[in-house]
């Protein structure tokens, strides 16, 4: 979700069959939270933006790391290698990797990672995605990998044990509720219907009774706070880790400290349009909050690695020299391969905008990449 255009028509509104379809819901229901709005978009099961298209790549919506450079998967592979032997290279562990995509990262990481040996044999490969298209586009990619790789559709089915979890760009697609600070309180933002019968946004009729952040005192009229529920992934991390050696990487894009402000955004073919105008036929994303997403991790018991960005992260690993050695044996592709990790480690644009959130179980060592505390 990089490079978007951020001109768009914020009156614009297609029929998409997913708009026709939550337009009679809210006309029969009454409105929905903004929360529903975003899983009813990406997750309908006949309508959903990842239900039903290839979304990732230049011929998709939007581009993501994987797919820009092998080299990302393969310095996530080394990373996992590494860790796999802070955790004692047990004989069998779970490599699983949530909302992977086109499966590119994985066939990277497998890759590279077989260099270091024992890993590929004794890595259980499992695959949470709920879109039965990218699962398929997954098999194909993977196909060729060697690895046995096992399909989940949600993250609370993984079995216990010594796994290592991977996520890349998954927290920005987990829907969040959006409360509006007005006069005597907060109210849920919802999607209604306007006057004429269009979609639009609005507030509930009454005020929000659910927990508030402790900043949400700062607020003044027209704020607005965005609350992610990421319990199914801390609680998945959280049960796994008692069982075993556990860690986690997420990388995303988002802030470093909780604050104000709406920042959903739609990408249709790689332009940014206003959020109700292409319900189930655009990526539905919302910045991730680090400070809250650090703080639910560590409220389950888990250790929380210092946040760094994705350019700090793949430093510490290394890109550059491995940037140099895929050149050198490609010197056709040089200056190709040269411009790729140049936009993953843009100061102004992927390098800083995404961060790296490492979480592990308490009794490891700090996770490589990441500064100790
Ligand atoms: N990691 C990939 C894809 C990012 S797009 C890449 O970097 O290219 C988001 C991915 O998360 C898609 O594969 C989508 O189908 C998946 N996804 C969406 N909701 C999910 C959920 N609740 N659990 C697991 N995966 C989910």
């Amino acid at each position: 979700m990089n490079a978007v255009s951020m001109s768009y028509d914020p009156e614009a509104r297609r029929e998409t069959p997913l708009a026709l379809a939550l337009k009679a819901r809210i006309a029969r229901d009454g409105p929905i939270p903004v929360a529903d709005f975003m899983a009813a978009c990406l997750g309908d099961e006949t309508h959903g933006y990842y239900r039903t298209r290839q979304a990732i790549g230049t011929q998709g919506d939007f581009v993501t790391a994987p797919e820009i450079s092998q080299v990302f998967g393969e310095l996530i592979g080394l990373w996992a290698a590494v860790v796999w032997r802070q955790m004692g290279a047990p004989s069998r562990f779970q490599l699983v990797e949530v909302g992977p995509g086109r499966g590119t990262m994985m066939a990277d990481a497998i890759r590279a990672a077989r260099r270091v040996p024992g890993f590929a044999e004794a890595a259980d490969v499992v695959l949470v995605e709920p879109s039965p298209v990218l699962t398929e586009t997954q098999r194909a990619t993977l196909s060729q990998s060697g690895a046995a790789v096992r399909w989940l559709p949600d993250i609370s089915d993984l079995s216990p044990g010594p796994t290592i979890i991977l996520a890349n760009e998954l927290l920005d697609v987990l829907p969040v509720v959006q409360l509006v600070r007005q006069e005597g309180g907060w109210r849920e933002r919802v999607v209604r219907l306007d006057p004429s019968g269009r979609l639009d946004f609005g507030s509930a009729e009454t005020s929000w009774s659910g927990a508030l952040p402790a900043f949400a005192d700062r607020a003044t009229a027209g704020d607005i706070i965005e609350l992610r529920d990421l319990a199914s992934v801390t609680e998945a991390a959280a049960r796994i880790a008692s069982s075993g050696p556990f860690a986690g990487l997420f990388i995303d894009y988002g802030h470093e400290a909780s604050g104000f402000g709406d920042t959903l955004q739609a990408v249709r073919q790689h332009r940014a349009e206003h959020p109700l105008t292409s319900p189930g036929e655009a990526d539905l994303t919302t910045q991730v909050d680090f400070a809250a997403a650090s703080a639910a991790f560590h409220a389950t018991g888990l250790a929380v690695e210092p946040l760094v960005t994705q350019a700090e992260w793949l430093g510490a690993l290394g890109i550059a020299e491995r940037a140099s050695r895929l050149m050198a044996a490609n010197p056709s592709r040089a200056g190709e391969i040269e411009l790729a990790i140049a936009r993953l480690m843009a100061p102004q644009g992927m390098g800083t905008r995404f961060k790296a959130l490492g979480v592990r179980s308490p009794g490891m060592a700090a996770l490589p990449g990441f500064p100790s505390r």
